[in-house]
């Protein structure tokens, strides 16, 4: 199969910005090489070696660095070799004075600008070594040279090559800044994205509280509901075994609710309802739990609640209702409630239990005449009661 051809490398910008550079100064290199070798008797193999060095070879290292794996570490030897290079052709002329000063410092600048002090002992490094073969070449010679064309040419092409330095690095700064404006608008827009997902995460968390709410509340009251008196429960329970408190449990329930509905409608019905659970929500502590069992039936939950207080409480719910029907001309006249009361430890440890019994309180305090509160006796509940009704109370347990 034949090889896949592959898009020819892009090398990094810096990489041809230099080439451009190295190939113009090295034609005014070979200028003032030329000037400075020709008269002197030199071969024509060196003549030969001066076009390889200032004509090709720049040509050669860039395509070396196009075609490397990383074009701009390739470019770094790059800049290194040059050192070498300039020194044995410095050394092995002569040293000429200008020619010396400026084919070292413009190959050395590079260095220092592309790795810092690093380059510059790089630099020093190549130079040395350089320096030595040029002297081993061409043995040692001092050729000062004064001639002006020389002068001339190293001025023009050292304020070049200067010039040309100064404009890569203003090209450095622009690409710098353009980046850093960049980086400054990614993290703005990461700022935002930011504080957009915390405000929804803050939504998000505030919807699933208002859901669980919902959930367990009671739409027409806004009391807890049944549901919510089932998890409860257990675990005020076992909270009040763990610090040895009581617990009271009242069953709360609408005497004739069915004549408020035929009497009066169902919608002032629902009012009668809405003003109950507002009532048992508005007297109730921050750890008592009201809730709306289903229909017209209530139940307070209210832990810690001594038997001695047990039945004011209830009473003053009873209380409070009845007056409320006299007081209102949207109710009815006469409301009453019947309320059975349960606790503790005295009259049972369980849910089911506790329940069960207020149930059979609040069943004496209907049969009793209604508009009352029956705190269970355990020793005459068993006697007086006939077969145990079951309610909805347990049916959910
Ligand atoms: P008792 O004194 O024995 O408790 O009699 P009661 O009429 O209160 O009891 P009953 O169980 O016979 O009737 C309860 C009524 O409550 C029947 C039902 O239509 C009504 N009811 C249940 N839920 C609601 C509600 O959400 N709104 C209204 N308006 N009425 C409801
Ligand atoms: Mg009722
Ligand atoms: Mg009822």
């Amino acid at each position: 199969m034949p090889p896949t051809p592959t898009a020819p490398r892009q090398p990094h910008w810096i990489v041809r910005a230099h080439w451009v550079m190295r190939s113009v100064s090295f034609v005014n290199a070979f200028a003032f090489f030329s000037i400075h070798l020709a008269g002197r008797g030199y071969a024509t193999w060196v003549w030969l070696l001066l076009a390889l060095q200032f004509l090709v070879y720049p040509h050669l290292i860039y395509r070396r660095a196009c075609r490397a794996e990383n074009s701009q570490r390739a470019e770094l030897q790059n800049l290194v070799l040059d050192c070498f290079l300039m020194a044995i052709w410095a050394s092995a002329t002569g040293f000429p004075l200008w020619i010396t000063f400026t084919v070292l410092i413009s190959s050395a600048i590079n260095n220092a600008i592309s790795q810092g002090y690093r380059g510059i002992f790089l630099a020093l490094g190549a130079f040395g070594l350089g320096t030595a073969l040029g002297v081993g070449i061409g043995g040692f010679q001092l050729i000062p040279e004064d001639n002006p064309w020389i002068t001339g040419l190293c001025v023009f092409g050292l304020s070049w090559y200067l010039l040309g330095i100064g404009r890569i690095a203003h090209t450095r700064a622009l690409l710098l800044r353009t980046v850093r404006e960049h980086l400054k608008q990614r993290e703005q827009e990461l700022r935002q994205a930011n504080d957009s997902l915390q405000q929804q995460l803050a939504e998000n968390l505030a919807l699933q509280r208002s859901l669980h709410e919902q959930a367990n509340r009671d739409a027409l009251t806004g009391l807890f509901n049944r549901r919510y008196l089932i998890d409860t429960f257990e675990r005020e329970l076992a909270r009040c075994t763990r610090e040895g408190q009581p617990l009271c449990l009242m069953l709360i329930d609408v005497d004739h609710f069915k004549l408020v509905n035929d009497g009066h409608g169902h919608q002032v019905g629902d009012l009668v309802l809405q003003e109950l659970g507002r009532l048992l929500a508005g007297e109730a502590r921050q750890q008592d739990v009201a809730c709306r069992f289903g229909g017209e039936e209530f139940v307070m939950l209210l832990p810690g609640l001594p038997e001695s207080a047990a039945h004011e409480r209830a009473e003053q719910w009873r209380r409070g209702f009845s007056e409320l029907g006299q007081v209102r001309d949207d109710l009815p006249g006469t409301l009453s409630l019947s309320i059975g009361v349960a606790l503790f430890p005295t009259h049972g440890a369980t849910p089911e239990t506790l329940l069960r019994v207020a149930d059979q309180a609040l069943y004496k305090a209907k049969t009793g005449g209604r508009n009352r509160v029956v705190i269970h006796d355990p020793t005459e509940a068993a006697a007086a009661m006939p077969a145990p009704q079951p309610t909805a109370c347990y049916d959910a347990l």
